[in-house]
This record gives structure tokens, sequence and C-alpha cells, in this order.
């Protein structure tokens, strides 16, 4: 659907993007991640065609977004990061405004702004004017507006910036819905538990330059810092490569802890016939991006 090859991009004398290549799918969610000023928002001004690269090539569907047709640019729908409202129209006519600039009928119009608004659930908010709404119903409905078109690939920038956790809560469950029905979503935010709950592929961008992209799976299966620990009832057997502390052993540093325990119980069946419980602990993912690029746990280079 998306294919981004080798893009770089400079404002004046600032390199913002160096050599980005990434691909993502349809019905696949790949959250950009990165400290403030890391390339996020340039990266999805070029995706959208807003900006052009300086080297490189950006495709939607194989055509270059700066290039498109009106009709085929309404297949992307792209929530920028400042929010883009009328302040003194109602919700309802905010939508209905944008998805009007499609050419769709009055009828189609109406429908589209029903429909996008549906999934971030703003219905409720369509009669009161934008100035009226709080912080999070304003992101909301920022959001909707990206879906009136229906497109096939959607953009978000921070889209869960300032909200509570209810709202948080609902635009996570409506990507997670989108990208179920076919949509390619990439997402960008600093709230790393919500990468978690949408199993997203991660892209981490540092300094302009894409140091992470993979499945969250798969980061944990390239870490070796997972901890697993084995309760038995009474005293726990005497195991090579174990730690017994009482009732436990503990295992440290494992890369994949899944494969291990299966391998573990296979080859002493017998010694664990009083186990009671195991307990895998893997770093956060915080951990993990930290190890992948260690000045970002340092200010200014914050992650939450
Ligand atoms: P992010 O969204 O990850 O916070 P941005 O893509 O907004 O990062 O910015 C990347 C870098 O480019 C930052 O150093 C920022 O200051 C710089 N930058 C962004 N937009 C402009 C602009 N219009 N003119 C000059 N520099 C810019
Ligand atoms: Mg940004």
């Amino acid at each position: 659907m998306l294919q981004v090859d080798g893009v770089s991009k400079s404002y004046a004398s600032h390199q913002a993007l160096r050599d980005v290549s990434f691909e993502v799918a349809p019905g696949e969610i790949v959250a950009i991640l990165g400290p403030n000023g890391a390339g996020k928002s340039t990266l999805m001004s070029l995706i959208v065609g807003l900006l052009k690269p300086d080297i490189g090539s950006v495709t939607i569907g194989g055509v270059d977004p700066t290039r498109m047709s009106q009709s085929q640019r309404s297949g992307i729908g792209f929530a920028p990061q400042e929010l883009g409202l009328y302040p003194s129209a109602t919700v309802e006519e905010n939508l209905q405004y944008f998805a009007g600039l499609t050419g769709a009928g009055k009828k189609a119009v109406r429908r589209m702004a029903r429909d996008a608004a549906e999934v971030f659930r703003v219905e409720d908010l369509f009669p009161r004017r934008i100035s009226t709404l709080s912080g999070g119903e304003k992101r909301r409905v920022h959001s909707a507006i990206a879906l009136v078109a229906r497109p096939r690939l959607l953009l978000l920038d921070e889209p869960t910036v300032g909200v509570d956790v209810g709202t948080r809560r609902e635009v996570i469950a409506a990507v997670r819905q989108l990208a179920d029905d076919g949509v390619a979503v990439c997402y960008s935010t600093h709230y790393l538990p919500e990468v978690e709950t949408l199993a997203a592929r991660v892209v981490l961008l540092h300094h302009g330059r894409k140091v992470v992209d993979g499945p969250l799976a798969e980061m944990w299966r390239n870490d070796d810092r997972s901890r697993i620990t084995f309760t038995f009832d009474g005293e726990a057997p005497l195991l090579q490569g174990t730690e017994r502390k009482g009732d436990t052993l503990q295992i440290e540093h494992v890369g994949n802890p899944g494969e291990f325990v299966a391998v573990f119980f296979r080859s002493h069946a017998h010694e664990l016939r009083n186990l009671k419980a195991v307990e895998i602990e893997r770093p956060s993912l915080e951990d993990l991006l930290i190890a992948l690029a260690p000045d970002l746990g340092t200010p200014g280079g914050e992650i939450k």
C-alpha cells in the first residue's frame, strides 16, 4: 500500500530525515515513534505529498502522492499534529465540509460525515460548535475528519496527545477496527502502552534516521533480558543453570522465554512435577527502545 524508499529531507540546513525506508501493507498498523524533533511529522507530510523528498521516493498504491489527482488523494486520510477545525462551525458542519471536498453529492456527504463520526464516537457532538468542545473531543473530531473519505491509508499524527483515558481507549479501539477492515495505518505517539495494545509494528526514528523497524513480538524475541521464575510446592529442585531460592528457581537473561520454557519442560519433566507457577518478566517496551537508541532515555530525547 505505502512504500517509502530511501527518503531524505532537509529544511534549509537542518536535515530532518536521512535515508528512511519502510513499507505498510493493507490492514497493518505501524507506530511511528521517536522523541520530539525525530522527524515523525515531516515523514507524514512527505507521505501525503505536502512535502517532496530531496532524495528517495514515496509511493501509495504505486503512485507518487505529489502527482495524485484529487480523487486519488481522497484515498489518503490524514490527521496532522496541529488541529485543523473551523471553531465557529458545528462538528457536523466541519465533517460535512471535509466530506464535500471529495466532490460527493449532498446525500453522500451526510452519510460520509455520519459514518466517520461513528468510528470515533462523535455523533453526539454533532450540534456543538468546535469552540465549545474539550481538547479530547476536538482531537476525536479531528481524527474523524481524516476518515470522511473512507481512506485505504490513514495517517494519525499524535491523535491521543492530551486526551483522557476513555478517549484514548476509544481512539485505540477505532484504529484496531479500521486495520481489521483492511486500512493501512501509520500512527505516531509518545505513549508506549498504546503500541503494545495495538500490537503494532514499530518504526523508531531518531535524529531523522530509522533505528528500529519490526513487530513488537520480534523486538522481544531479539532481547535477552527476560527473567523466568518457576515456583514449586515445597522446596525447588536443584537444576543446572538456575538459581534456587527456597521454593523458586530463577533464570535470568533469557532471550526467547516462550521457547525456553517449552524446552525446559521437555528436558526436566520429572524434576518439575511439583511445579506450581511459572512467571515470565519481560523488559518494558521503553527498556527495549532505550537499549536500541541509548540517548532516548536522557532529557530532550524523552519518551513516555
Ligand atoms: P517530530 O514530529 O518527530 O517531532 P518534525 O518532523 O516535526 O519532528 O521535525 C523534525 C526536525 O525538523 C526538527 O528538528 C524540527 O525542528 C525541524 N523542522 C520541522 N519543520 C520545520 C520547518 N518548517 N522549518 C525548519 N525546520 C523544521
Ligand atoms: Mg510531530
